[in-house]
């Protein structure tokens, strides 16, 4: 898992932190029982995992896609111990040249899963190379140049091929279809953010009431990442002003502290609404224009606020640029404009 620092200040970034390292390693579930929550995802893999086991065969390669933070590389992990063989991480990004891809598979033992993360960010030239390693496992090298160049093929041990993205449609279908399992991770409900949370709280020693765990899970933004590091700033707020329990008020004080409403939006995500309706009468607007207002990257703005807001219902993307909702005037405390003259719906005679 590739660690990015662009917006580690924000508090409720899905992105990694550097200061999750530890606690992911604590608090990452090691087997399916543990894994709360993807019910449906949970079934289609028992499933596969318990016939892979019955043929004596390695898993088919599969695809794990969803937002940051929401249990793919835990999901990794998980398979592999299932399967009881070892797991070798790595990231689109930091498979730089064929060469690195092909030193990752010739070290591959029977049965093993290699994981890519990020994989929708591998160059053209190392996803080639991938591709007979994924049908016919084997790998096709160039030996030479010009005229007398020959290629020889190398067979490779049967491995499973675990890729996760935040983008599925940004990977070239060739890929993607090279996958036989396809696993699409949804955000989180508050009910299971909960009990997220009450198992790291007792992982981490700290005492937290349901009610407790119940105001940061609504906070959460979907994404059980983004709970636990609430919770470890709550806990450092509870053990200085409240003898160390989470509970409601506690909670309620420190999200307060941390500019963090009760419908989990922070100060950037307020900003955009706000910019939104300000700046653009409500919208379309499009989303370079709203980065360059707000002095953020649109990436920022795109994989990080944007997909919380469309959840929550404050933001639309139309083909014409992003809109606000009337409910987003409303959890701003703003009147909102008459239904009929919203941007984006007027009429030619307006
Ligand atoms: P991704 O790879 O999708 O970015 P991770 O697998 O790194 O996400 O998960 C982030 C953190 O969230 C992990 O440290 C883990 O503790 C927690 N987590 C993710 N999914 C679950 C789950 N289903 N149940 C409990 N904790 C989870």
């Amino acid at each position: 898992m590739e660690v990015t620092d662009f917006d580690a200040e924000r508090l409720i970034s899905p992105q990694p932190m550097w200061e999750d390292a530890d606690a992911e390693m604590t608090l990452r579930p090691k087997s399916l029982q543990e894994y709360i929550g993807q019910e449906k995802v949970k079934q289609n893999l028992e499933i596969y995992l318990e016939a892979a086991r019955m043929r004596g065969e390695p898993l088919d390669h599969i695809l794990l896609y969803g937002p940051p933070g929401l249990g793919k590389t835990t999901l990794a992990g998980i398979i592999a111990r299932e399967m009881g063989v070892q797991i070798r991480t790595t990231s689109g990004p930091a498979i730089e040249k064929p060469g690195d891809l092909a030193a990752l598979l010739t070290n591959l033992e029977a049965g093993d899963v290699l994981f890519i993360d990020e994989i929708h960010r591998l160059s053209r030239q190392v996803e080639e190379v991938l591709y007979p390693a994924l049908e016919d496992f084997a790998l096709d090298i160039m030996i030479g140049k010009g005229p007398s160049a020959q290629s020889i093929r190398i067979d490779l041990p049967k491995f499973t091929l675990i890729g996760a993205t935040t983008r599925a449609g940004q990977m070239t279908s060739p890929l993607r279809d090279r996958f036989g399992v396809l696993l699409k991770l949804e955000l989180y409900s508050p009910d299971e953010l909960s009990t997220i949370i009450r198992r790291s709280a007792d992982i981490l020693n700290v005492a937290c009431t349901a009610e407790g765990a119940k105001a940061l899970a609504v906070c959460s933004r979907g994404t059980p990442r983004v709970a636990n590091r609430l919770l470890k700033r709550v806990r450092d707020f509870a053990q200085v002003k409240a003898e160390g329990i989470v509970d409601e008020k506690t909670a309620a004080r420190a999200l307060k502290r941390m500019e963090i409403d009760s419908n989990g939006l922070d100060e950037l995500d307020r900003s955009l609404l706000r910019a939104v309706i300000e700046l653009y009468g409500g919208g379309p607007v499009g989303l370079e224009t709203l980065a360059a207002a707000l002095g953020e990257e649109a990436v920022t703005l795109e994989d990080v606020c944007e997909p919380y807001l469309m959840q929550m219902g404050f933001l639309t993307r139309t083909p014409r640029g992003r809109c606000v909702t009337q409910a987003a005037y409303r959890h701003l405390g703003l009147k909102p404009p008459p239904q009929n003259t919203q941007a984006g719906q007027q009429t030619l005679f307006d």
